[in-house]
This record gives C-alpha cells, structure tokens and sequence, in this order.
C-alpha cells in the first residue's frame, strides 16, 4: 500500500464521476497523498527532529505505519478489516478499493477521523 496520486486512483475522469460517494476531505486528502501531519513527510521540512513515531515501534511515522501496522490504532483498525472481508476485500485494500468502494470508503473515513486527532 502506498500513497497514490490523483490519476492513479482514478485513471479516467468518467470512472471518477461514477464514484459519487468519494467527496474528499482535508483528512482524507492527507492521507491519500500522505502528504500531511505525518513525521515522515514533516521532517522534509525539519518541522520534527525524527521521523520516528511515538507508539515505540521504532518504525517511521507515516501512512502506511499508521493505517497497516501501529499497534496505538489496533481497535479502529479490526473495524475497518472487518468491514473490508464483509464485503469480500483482503486485507491490506488497495487505495483504490478503499476509495472506489461505497462502504469500504465510508469505513475508511471512521476510521481517518478516530485516529487523526492522535496521529502526532
Ligand atoms: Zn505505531
């Protein structure tokens, strides 16, 4: 799983329109482009003086730590992985299904807003 960019998650602009659910946000958009709150993207501009987390994993803070394996998230995170195998997608999704999936995308935005306020 990795960040994407814009063409990536929807490589045709009909595709796009056809997913009328996708409105993004200031949090999602953070971490579709993983260019936000994160220690590995802030220590570009040496806003923090590591680029470690604070979860004592010893692992770098950023999208993929935050969604995929920090232990401080495991609660929210069974939420999202249940959702996904509910609906017949392994875990880890792909953006794209996280986005282009009605459901998958509502879960993927509970599960954003539960750990933004304490991602630094
Ligand atoms: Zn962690």
């Amino acid at each position: 799983m990795r960040t994407k960019s814009t063409k990536e998650l929807f490589p045709s602009i009909h595709g796009r329109l056809k997913v009328i659910h996708f409105i993004p946000n200031f949090r999602i958009t953070q971490f579709l482009t993983g260019h936000g709150n994160f220690k590995a993207y802030l220590k570009r501009f040496d806003l923090p003086r590591t680029d470690l987390y604070s979860c004592s994993s010893g692992e770098i803070q950023d999208v993929n730590h935050l969604i995929l394996s920090c232990s401080k998230f495991t609660p929210a995170k069974c939420l999202l992985i249940s959702t996904l195998k509910k609906n017949n997608f392994a875990w880890p999704p792909s953006f794209s299904t996280l986005v282009q999936n009605k459901t998958c995308f509502e879960s993927f935005c509970e599960f954003i807003d539960s750990i933004f306020p304490h991602i630094l």
